[in-house]
């Protein structure tokens, strides 16, 4: 596809032309993360509202940036994943949110400035070059996984999705990844008529994504909370999560929120 195919010239070609920038890696409370250079700062999914009552899975962060630009990615609109109030604050006048097209019109309504992204079409801002990528939401609400490269290093976002039939695609287009957020948490939401079947990925959907991906190192996101009978996640999802990984050799690095993520150390390749 002709779309795809400029996306990776483009990182490629991005790749190429930059000087070395320091590139820094922090989870965030929940799904959050936040991504920065010298030069931009970038959040996807991040919270700073109290929506747990004090009692936010592994604590609450502040989200704060100290660089001029920034910018905000959304994986879907739910609130655990869009805090108009706090982006408004961290963006100020300047800062844009980065959405897809059909969440654009609602995430301007909150007083937010937009730029719609379609799906498998690289944006360069900054020095990353973001890329909106198929999901599939629990709900049936639109919702996409980010890819952020920042010259050499690839990461990926998958907000709270669901498994689906496309993590061997996108790992086919832009394979390895260095570090991916994944959520783990498999809740089962109450729904008319009830089902078995989770609304996010389980640690082992988790796990299977990763290697299709080709994931470097995984970071687990978006777990720790029970909220019987209409918010259910599995049986100690991080330990499940960190022993079927181990099964499979993914390396994992549980990031407690604002913790920053380390290069795993690998062989030299000689490229
Ligand atoms: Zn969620």
């Amino acid at each position: 596809m002709i779309v795809r195919s400029l996306a990776l010239l483009s990182l490629a070609l991005l790749s190429l032309s930059a000087a070395a920038e320091t590139l820094r890696i922090e989870r965030l409370t929940w799904a959050g993360a936040k991504i920065s250079n010298e030069r931009a700062t970038v959040f996807v999914d991040a919270v700073g509202t109290d929506l747990w009552n004090g009692e936010a899975p592994q604590g609450l962060v502040p989200v704060t940036a100290d660089t001029r630009l920034r910018f905000a990615l959304l994986t879907h609109l739910h609130n655990d994943h869009f805090d108009a109030a706090t982006l408004r604050e961290v963006l100020g006048e300047r800062g844009s949110v980065i959405c897809a097209e059909s969440a654009a019109t609602y995430v301007a309504s909150r007083g937010l400035r937009v730029i719609p992204a379609r799906l498998w079409e690289p944006q360069m801002r900054g020095g990353f070059v973001f890329t909106a990528l198929p999901a599939a939401d629990g709900f049936g609400d639109e919702q996409v996984s980010w890819l952020i490269q920042h010259q050499q290093t690839r990461i990926l976002h998958a907000g709270d999705s669901l498994w689906h039939g496309q993590w061997g695609l996108i790992g086919a287009q832009f394979g390895p990844i260095d570090v991916a957020f994944l959520p783990i948490n498999g809740a089962m939401v109450a729904t008319r008529p009830s089902t078995r079947s989770s609304a996010v990925m389980t640690p082992q959907q988790a796990v299977d994504a990763a290697r299709l991906l080709g994931v470097r190192s995984a970071v687990p996101i978006h777990f720790g909370l029970n909220s019987p009978p209409s918010y259910v996640e599995v049986d100690n999802p991080l330990q499940t999560f960190l022993e079927l990984a181990a099964e499979q050799e993914l390396t994992v690095q549980p990031l407690r929120p604002g913790e920053l993520w380390q290069a795993p150390e690998t062989p030299e390749t000689g490229s």
